[in-house]
């Protein structure tokens, strides 16, 4: 299992802990993209991807529930679509945003959420609607960099920086249209690299 810890200021770094919590030995081996990953002061939160074998507690599924709310997750999700996925109403959601739920209700969203965490699932809007994507396996993608003209574009290829699989359209400083990795670039710093955000 993995998790994130701060790091001085304006890094987080990543930590593998064991199922109770502790961190591992520094020697043992990380799953490939998990590195430092920079965010904002104030912003990061320990982050434990869930492991397959285990359902999150419910105190994890609420701070996830909470960072997919404020936008900070590096993929795309809202309380509707997770309800959609998981089957449950999106008032089951909200309550489970503040920790109450029950067994099936902690399961379920449970599941959606770790299949989110592993980049086994995704949400994409098409026109007016969102659909439920599974992205392929990573084996046999190129890396990328994290700001890609549209030319040189592989969909889920992961990003060279940080692994990450989730790109944002935009449409970059020359007018050219492109993707940027949406863990190292977020919708907020695009500005800063002369880019804005584009309807895909
Ligand atoms: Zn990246």
């Amino acid at each position: 299992m993995i998790g994130f810890v701060r790091k001085q200021g304006h890094h987080v770094a990543a930590r593998a802990f064991t199922s109770t919590g502790m961190p591992m030995p520094s020697c043992a081996p990380w799953p490939l993209g998990y590195i430092r990953i920079p965010v904002r002061a104030g912003q990061c939160t320990p982050w434990f991807p869930a492991a397959e074998d285990r359902v999150m507690t419910m105190q994890e599924i609420a701070e996830r529930l909470c960072e997919i709310q404020g936008d900070r997750t590096p993929y795309l999700a809202s309380f509707t679509l997770i309800a959609r996925a998981a089957g449950l109403s999106r008032e089951t959601v909200y309550v489970a945003a503040r920790g109450e739920m029950g067994d099936h209700a902690q399961r379920r969203i449970g599941e959606v959420l770790r299949r989110l965490d592993a980049c086994e699932l995704r949400f994409e809007r098409h026109g007016n609607y969102w659909r439920e994507v599974e992205p392929p396996p990573v084996e046999g993608l190129p890396r990328q960099r994290c700001l890609a003209k549209e030319r040189d574009f592989t969909p889920w290829a992961p990003c060279e920086r940080c692994q990450c699989r989730d790109w944002t359209p935009v449409v970059l400083i020359d007018k050219a249209h492109g993707y940027v990795c949406r863990r190292c670039i977020p919708a907020d710093q695009l500005p800063a690299f002369g880019a804005r955000l584009r309807k895909p």
